[in-house]
């Protein structure tokens, strides 16, 4: 197909005018400070720059002896800029929030072990709570990774077998009960050796260490995990 014609110019300023049209009735607000925003259309420079920097989790927060995942990272330490952040890109249909924090991670992850990886693989939804919320944010930071890093995202490798409901009233070792043998690993997938795991937020580590569980049994040799926020530590 034949582009860049006088039509498609012409297509594309009715876009471009369209655009700013509708960023004159609804200009783009950061979710955090409520200004107007330029970085992103729901996210300013100077919030962008405030919310904490993470790096790796020291030993992770998951002191459970022996853990199956061999590192943990986290982008951002929770706050509540990060909070609104990650609420609205699970919650508020906007997963394009978690692409472009995904290539900002991937960004800021590009010299470690971790952009080595074989693979990338979201944390799954059970597919009741998928169908609820319509699309697996951890899926989106994962694809935003990926790009950055040119490692293959791979959505199969891991299912969900069971709702584990919500966690947040759970204690740590509740948490750790609550999902065990929640993931199995899909049938006739290639087994990559070296895995990342995304997932949106570490709290205490139970879901991203179960799943590293199933992988590593499933025979991956390394297995990494990695974050947008993680909670900073005896929270
Ligand atoms: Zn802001």
């Amino acid at each position: 197909m034949r582009t860049g014609g006088p039509s498609s110019r012409a297509a594309r300023k009715i876009t471009d005018l369209l655009v700013a049209f509708a960023d004159w009735l609804y200009p783009p607000q950061c979710l955090i400070c409520g200004e107007r925003s330029e970085l992103t259309p729901f996210l300013c420079e100077r919030c962008f720059a405030s919310c904490p920097r993470c790096g790796q989790i020291p030993d992770p927060l998951i002191a459970c002896g022996n853990p199956p995942a061999d590192k943990a990272f986290s982008m951002f330490y929770f706050n509540e800029g990060v909070q609104a952040l990650v609420y609205h890109l699970k919650y508020g249909d906007m997963p394009f929030i978690g692409a472009f924090l995904g290539r900002q991670a991937g960004r800021y992850f590009a010299s470690t072990s971790l952009s080595g990886c074989d693979a990338l693989v979201p944390v799954p939804l059970y597919r009741t709570r998928l169908r609820e919320r319509t699309y697996n944010q951890s899926d989106y930071i994962a694809s935003g990774i990926g790009k950055v890093w040119g490692v293959p995202v791979e959505k199969k490798l891991l299912v969900r077998c069971r709702d584990t409901g919500t966690q947040t009233e759970l204690s740590r070792i509740a948490r750790r009960e609550n999902v065990r043998n929640a993931f199995r690993v899909g049938k006739g997938i290639r087994i990559p050796s070296h895995v990342c795991i995304v997932d949106d937020v570490l709290t205490t580590g139970a879901t991203c260490m179960e799943a590293a569980r199933s992988l590593k049994n499933a025979g991956v040799e390394k297995v990494s995990i990695l974050t947008l926020a993680a909670a900073e530590k005896d929270q």
